[in-house]
Parts: C-alpha cells; structure tokens; sequence
C-alpha cells in the first residue's frame, strides 16, 4: 500500500491529505501552523506539526520512506521551493508541487518536482468542460 506525506495543510493540502486517508492510504500531514495540525488529526495517520524548511526534522520524520510526498505550499514560493529541493536530494521518489503561478511551476519542475498541480486552472479547466458536456446533455 503507498504511504503518502502531505506538506501544508491549507485548503488543497487537506483536501489531499484526508482524501487519500478515506481511501484507506497512509497519510503523514505536515503543517507549521499547530491549529492545521489539530483540525486534520483525527482523519489521518498522522498529524505532526513541523517546519519543512528545517531539514533535520524532515529526515526525523522519515520524508524518504514515502512513496509520494505532496508539497502543498502555496503562498510561500521560497519555501514551496525549497521544501521540493530538500526532498529530492533526501532521495523522496515522487515529489508533487502545487504552483501558484506558471513561473512558480517551471521553477518547481526545474528544481526536480516529478508533478506540478496548479488547483485553481485545472478546477477552471474542468469545470469549463462540464459546464459545456452539461449544456451539450441538456439540449
Ligand atoms: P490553499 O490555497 O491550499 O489554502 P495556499 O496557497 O493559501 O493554500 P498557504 O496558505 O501559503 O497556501 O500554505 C498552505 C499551508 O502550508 C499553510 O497551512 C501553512 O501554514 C503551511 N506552510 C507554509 N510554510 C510551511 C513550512 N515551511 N513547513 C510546513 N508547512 C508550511
């Protein structure tokens, strides 16, 4: 069964986090901010409050045992960035990146991110889609 590591509990990241743990995986939640912390740990694995920017406690945690780590930081460009930097050289195997911006993405694909998301333009782009598979179903 894939273990699964989430890094920022905001909304996407909790999103992730407690969507995978309904689907029965194993999922590590990661958040500085000890109230995210507390609100998502009773529905996954485990809740633990630490910052990623801090390399001992990512190796503490065991960042290079999960199979897929989700660094769902978003705001902090700088520390979305080197969280991806830091997790690739631990030698996590599959790092997923959520980008605010195009920029943002690049640089996170650069800097080894095997997946970059970007919630809010593909949400657009699917939500396009249905409305107009909806509008082609109702005529
Ligand atoms: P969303 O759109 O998903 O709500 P966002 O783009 O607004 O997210 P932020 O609020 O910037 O993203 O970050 C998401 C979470 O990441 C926050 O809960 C924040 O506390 C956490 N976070 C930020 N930096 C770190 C860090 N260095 N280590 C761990 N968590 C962090």
């Amino acid at each position: 069964m894939k273990q699964f590591a989430v890094i920022g509990l905001g909304r996407f990241g909790s999103s992730v986090a407690t969507t995978l743990a309904r689907m029965g995986y194993d999922v590590l939640a990661v958040d500085t901010d000890e109230q995210k912390v507390e609100r998502i740990v009773d529905r996954v694995t485990h809740a633990v409050q630490a910052d990623a920017l801090d390399d001992e406690s990512l190796k503490a945690l065991g960042m290079r045992n999960f199979d897929v780590v989700i660094v769902a930081i978003g705001h902090d460009m700088q520390a979305s960035i080197l969280t991806t930097v830091m997790l690739k050289e631990m030698g996590v195997r599959t790092v997923v990146a959520k980008a605010n911006t195009e920029l943002h993405g690049r640089v996170l694909a650069r800097v080894g991110a095997d997946k970059v998301v970007f919630p809010e333009r593909d949400m657009g782009v699917r939500v396009a889609r249905s409305l107009v598979s909806k509008n082609l179903l109702d005529h």
